[in-house]
């Protein structure tokens, strides 16, 4: 991959003794051109190490043999960085600034709009920039980065209280971490089918609503972007009971909430029906009735709709959670 070289003085020399072995991911909340110039600037005391473009084009400033100014945490209890403040063990055990064993990575992305979603572009560079990290990690200092969710974190897991957004909760580290272990990426064939989602939006700033929401609740939750949908889900599951239990408890929290089947759901209908699946874009084949074989008003043909819910051959299909109509698989198509 093609890193341009825009050497900082915003770092520290050396690690302090440190090996790196977390990479953490932030959002500039600006543009790339103003993020490299402002971590090149003496004033700000800020870098990364690596920062990525919308279009994925990358940009060093700091060697990963130095620490850079990113991730910073304090000693000091009552300050809003303090170690002790993080939701990372690793990072509460080892009472020192975290610049010293991170490798931080800056994603060009504004909040607000994006809720820290990536373009494919650079999605595809950050999963190729961390593996290429792992490989430098590994000849500099013998050190192995596992490819999992406590080695690759995001800001807001350093920083709770300071930085809640950074990178953001759509941010895609599920998908990066296939992608950076060379799993096939396609969601239904990941090693974990069964995904409780809560919403499938075609609007980014509705879906972060509702993770907001969720996570005010106390739950987890990350976005996938799939067939042009931006998709709220709280887990994967490798069984379908663990699925359903998290399923109750979100209804109990007055949650919609679908299981998305995955690989499971097969039928035998033809190659266009086997292609819709929870979150697809559908429209109703015209004439068609409800599931149980009453009559459809009208705009109903007229309309696009997401699939909510399908179980064998019934679908469940509504805009955003909302539920129009329960009607058979085979009389719907992809829209
Ligand atoms: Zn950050």
């Amino acid at each position: 991959m093609k890193i341009v070289q825009k050497p900082t003085s915003n770092k520290f020399n050396g690690r302090d003794g440190w090996n790196p072995d977390m990479i953490v991911c932030h959002i500039t909340e600006g543009s790339y051109a103003g993020a490299v110039s402002w971590m090149c600037n003496p004033v700000s005391q800020v870098s990364a190490h690596y920062c990525i473009s919308r279009k994925g084009e990358v940009t060093q400033l700091v060697p990963l043999t130095d620490a850079a100014w990113c991730n910073g945490t304090s000693a000091d209890a009552s300050s809003g960085v303090y170690y002790g403040k993080s939701t990372l063990k690793t990072v509460r055990d080892r009472r020192t600034n975290a610049n010293y064993y991170t490798v931080g990575i800056e994603h060009e992305g504004i909040y607000s709009q994006t809720y820290g979603a990536l373009t494919d572009a650079q999605l595809t560079a950050a999963a190729e920039l961390i593996a290429y990290i792992r490989s430098e990690v590994k000849r500099i200092y013998g050190t192995d980065i596992p490819a999992d969710r406590s080695h690759i974190v995001g800001h807001s897991e350093i920083a709770p209280v300071a930085k809640p957004h950074c990178p953001g909760s759509g941010y895609p580290f599920h998908e990066i971490i296939s992608r950076v272990k060379g799993e096939k990426t396609d969601e239904t064939s990941s090693g974990q089918p069964y995904r409780v989602q809560t919403g499938a939006f075609s609007n980014q700033e509705n879906a972060g609503r509702l993770e907001e929401k969720l996570q005010k609740k106390g739950y987890s939750t990350y976005t996938v972007v799939s067939d042009g949908l931006y998709k709220v889900q709280v887990g994967a599951y490798t069984e379908k009971k663990n699925a359903e239990a998290m399923a109750e408890k979100l209804k109990t929290d007055g949650f919609d909430v679908y299981i998305t089947p995955g690989k499971e759901r097969a039928g035998n209908a033809d190659t266009a029906e086997k292609a819709i699946q929870v979150g697809s874009r559908v429209k109703v084949k015209p004439g068609a009735g409800t599931y149980e074989g009453d009559g459809l008003a009208g705009f109903v043909y007229e309309n696009t709709y997401d699939v909510l819910e399908i179980s064998q051959d019934r679908v469940v299909i509504g805009v955003g959670t909302a539920v129009t109509a329960a009607v058979r698989i085979t009389n719907l198509y992809l829209a």
